[in-house]
């Protein structure tokens, strides 16, 4: 049914390989590692309303066979996560639904989502087997991916990022470089007046594609310690996350 996912090559130097390895959202092969198809983006979240889901209403198929009990039960968690603190609704997908629907599959590699928030076709998010609490299955990285569906881009390439970390781009592995691209003038995102966000779960971690093991996002202001976390959503993520879909009992 989706043929483009499963054809992933990827081609890493021993170094960078296992460094990819660790963080399955930093897989090759995809625009920003983890989004499949280019957006635009100057901030990180997607303002106009033709990208947001119909209702505030997500609705979702979780693959048959894609995933033992446990797994599926950790994506529900990560959906209650949201809805627990937005308005934001998932609901399980009927035949009406497609193709405007959400699947869930494992059948892929790495974590990653296809599209960036609702654009009126079948939207996709792979997240491979790890055991829970690692890799995919880490909370934060199932809500990471959830968040692209809803309509969020990675916050470290929001345009005003210069301001908060210095890219080293010394230390990236150079065919990686379109992942820190920040030169898109369009006003179709927003930061929601939320502002920059080191402990957002869209933030990439420090040494997101290295070709060297040193860093090559590096944070310019205090309050950076949980810089890449995948716990949580941050303060700012659920504000964000709550004006977007304009929730009225939650902004
Ligand atoms: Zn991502």
């Amino acid at each position: 049914m989706f043929p483009q996912i499963w054809g992933v090559i990827f081609l890493f130097t021993p170094t960078v390989f296992s460094e990819l390895f660790k963080d399955p959202e930093l897989l090759a092969g995809f625009y920003q590692g983890d989004i499949k198809a280019h957006p635009i983006r100057t901030r990180n979240g997607i303002v106009n309303q033709i990208y947001h889901w119909p209702n505030r209403t997500v609705p979702y198929m979780i693959e048959d066979d894609a995933f033992a009990d446990s797994h599926y039960r950790e994506i529900l968690r990560a959906i209650s996560i949201i809805e627990e603190n937005s308005c934001v609704i998932f609901k399980p997908a009927t035949e009406m639904d497609f193709p405007m629907a959400l699947v869930i599959t494992s059948k892929g590699l790495g974590c990653n989502t296809v599209h960036l928030g609702y654009r009126n076709k079948t939207q996709v998010v792979n997240l491979e087997i790890y055991p829970l609490g690692e890799g995919c299955f880490r909370i934060g990285s199932i809500i990471h991916e959830l968040l692209h569906v809803l309509g969020f881009e990675h916050q470290h390439v929001s345009q005003n990022r210069d301001q908060y970390v210095s890219i080293q781009w010394k230390n990236i592995n150079p065919q990686y470089n379109i992942n820190f691209v920040n030169n898109d003038n369009s006003t179709a995102w927003h930061d929601f007046d939320e502002g920059y966000d080191y402990e957002s779960v869209m933030h990439y971690v420090p040494r997101a594609f290295s070709r060297n093991g040193q860093p090559t996002i590096v944070p310019l202001r205090e309050g950076a310690e949980n810089m890449g976390q995948r716990f949580y959503m941050s303060e700012k993520d659920i504000r964000k996350l709550n004006k977007m879909y304009r929730c009225p009992d939650h902004v």
